[in-house]
Formats: structure tokens, sequence, C-alpha cells
């Protein structure tokens, strides 16, 4: 079957938009962008392989959520405000109705945060969407992966652990109730970046990153890179697999030990976790309120490298599950 529309009636259709915050937009050899006087931009790609990252069936418009939120969580994690994207599209052939389900998912989250798309590349290939944000920070003030010190509370916004509850259930190796599986289902494809939270967090959070392999994963990598170790409360852990009246909903269909695992170990929520020092717990808190955003603190940085699961009874559990790896 032929294409129905070319490589630039597709991008005049469903990509662009006239500029606005940019200087300019899609059209030229290059768009352009201005960041404030005294500001530092924020980069970051992520990039969306089909059956790997995402169903071949899924919704093209959570498609189109997901694949700009994943990246605008990276700014998240940093502080940073978006200002805009471009987005690099490998397509196996031009499906009009894909394209503006698509589009509408994206578009509508790209409004939500006031981030433009200003350009990209659109060619034929293996269904394939990457995505580089831009966003801007006051110089110096970007949340770093290195910058806990030892006793820093550690912190997770939100809930953990759905989204890899409902990848394991869609896969077929877990059962959901119904009502439980569309619940989590809307993590796993149309997660949240938590941009008001990080950006509020500048100046008081130690050190950050999104959560996107799992906790234990991505907080190792805060860890790593502040060269401490830290202990975690399971007991505490184990409630952020949901709030209210879901959190007894998933407790009666799950064991204590998949609960938290999940948590732990789960992958693809796009939360954010961090540290701050002790003497900052007041401003963490304004921080959640003003940013409408729920944190929990879970643990604390020590100097001894490794992670400890500290259980209600003061013993620590041994961690089986390994966050995600591409390669592994
Ligand atoms: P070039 O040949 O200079 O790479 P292209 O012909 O690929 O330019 O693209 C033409 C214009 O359309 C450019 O401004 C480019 O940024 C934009 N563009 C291409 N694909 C997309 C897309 N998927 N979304 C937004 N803009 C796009
Ligand atoms: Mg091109």
């Amino acid at each position: 079957m032929p294409n129905p529309i070319g490589e630039f009636d597709l991008i005049a259709r469903y990509f662009t938009r006239p500029a606005r915050q940019a200087v300019l937009g899609v059209g030229d050899d290059c768009a352009l962008i201005q960041p404030g006087v005294g500001m530092q931009l924020a980069i970051s790609s992520d990039m969306l392989v089909e059956g790997r990252h995402f169903f071949p069936d899924v919704d093209p418009a959570t498609l189109g959520h997901k694949a700009l939120a994943v990246n605008l969580s990276d700014l998240a994690a940093c502080g940073a405000t978006p200002l805009g994207f471009t987005l690099a599209l490998a397509l196996p052939r031009v499906d009009t109705d894909w394209l503006a389900g698509f589009s509408r998912g994206l578009w509508a989250l790209a409004d939500l945060h006031g981030c433009e798309l200003i350009g990209g590349d659109t060619t034929c290939g293996p269904l394939n969407i990457c995505i580089t944000v831009f966003g801007e920070l006051p110089q110096g003030q970007a949340l770093l992966r290195s910058g806990a010190k030892v006793g820093d509370d550690i912190y997770v916004s939100g809930t953990l652990g759905q989204a890899r509850l409902a990848l394991d259930a869609l896969r077929g190796t877990l059962a959901l109730p119904a009502p439980l599986l569309a619940l989590s289902r809307q993590r796993l494809e149309q997660p949240t970046p938590r941009l008001a939270l990080g950006q509020a967090l500048r100046g008081i959070a130690s050190a950050a990153i999104d959560i996107s392999d799992g906790l234990t994963g991505d907080l190792g990598h805060i860890l790593k890179a502040s060269g401490l170790g830290a202990s975690l409360e399971t007991a505490v852990a184990i409630d952020l697999l949901a709030h209210d009246a879901d959190r007894a909903a998933f407790a009666s269909v799950l064991s204590t030990a998949q609960q938290l695992d999940y948590v732990l170990a789960g992958g693809d929520d796009y939360e954010l976790a961090f540290c701050a020092p002790f003497q900052a717990r007041a401003a963490v808190q304004a921080a959640a309120e003003k940013s409408h955003t729920p944190v929990t603190r879970i643990g604390r940085t020590q100097a001894q490298t490794g992670l400890r699961l500290q259980q209600a009874n003061g013993t620590f559990l041994t961690q089986k599950s390994k966050s995600f790896d591409h390669f592994a």
C-alpha cells in the first residue's frame, strides 16, 4: 500500500506548530533557543524501541505521552525547567491514525509543561522514537547524583512498583484483578514527570535521580557517585506500592515479599529519589506541598558503602532482585 502522504507533509501536519518561546522552531536546518541570562542548558535524550520499551499494539496516544514523559523526567531529576524538545522518528510506514494519536498524546504533555517541539528528523525504518529535551536552570544549581553527604535523609516521590506490576500482568507472568491492572497500567503507560518537585528541590536536595530502572538500582547510582552507602527501612518502603485504599487492594493479592520486591526493584515509575540533609526536613515538606507531590522519607545515607535493608525488628534483609539492565 502506498503511503498516503510524504515526509514533509507528515512533518507539517503532525509535528509543526508556530514557535512560541523558541527563537526558531521547525523548518530550518537548526532550531534556535535562548536560555535566560545566567541560566545553564540541561539536555537529555531517551530512545524508545518497539518490543523493547513498548508493546507493538500500545495505544499511540499513550506512547506519545510516554516518549516525552521519560525525557522530561530527566529534566525533573536535575531540577530543570523545560524549554523545548526534538523528535527523531523512524516509522515503518505512514499510518495517519497512528500519527494522529501519537501526536495528540505528545502535544498534550508538551503543552502541560510549556515544552515546545522545535525540530527533529523523520525516516522510514523499524518503529523507534528518540526525543531530546532541553531545559534550563540557574547556573550551578543543577541537582546531581554526586552531591549526597553522609547522614542525609533519603526520600522518594509518589508510589513505586505499579508500572512493573502492569508489565508483568500484561506479559502474563502475574495475575492482577482488572481494577488493579487498570490502575497500574496507567502508571506504566502514562508516567508523570515530577518537574514541579524537581524545581522546588533546587537548593534543598543534595542529590537526585529519576527512578527508571528500580529504586535500589537508581539509588545505587546516587550512592556510587557520592561515594556512600545507605540503609532503607523496609516497613516504610513497602507502603510505597500504593496510597490510601489502593494499598490494601494490592496487599490482598501480593505477598509481603512480592510487594517489597516491586517497590525496590520495579522500574518504569519515573518518580524521583533524592537526598537532603536532616536540617532540610521542613524545606523538603514545603517543596512537596508547593509541588503537590507526595514524598516519603525511606532511609539515610551512610559512610559504609552498599545498601542495607533494615526490617522493623532491626534485622537486615538480603535483597535478591536486581534492577533492570538492558544488557544483563
Ligand atoms: P535536514 O535535511 O536539514 O535534516 P529535514 O528535512 O530532516 O531537515 O527536516 C526539515 C525540518 O523538519 C527541520 O527543521 C527538522 O528539524 C524538522 N523535522 C523533521 N522531522 C521532525 C519531527 N519528527 N518532528 C519535528 N520536526 C521535525
Ligand atoms: Mg533530517
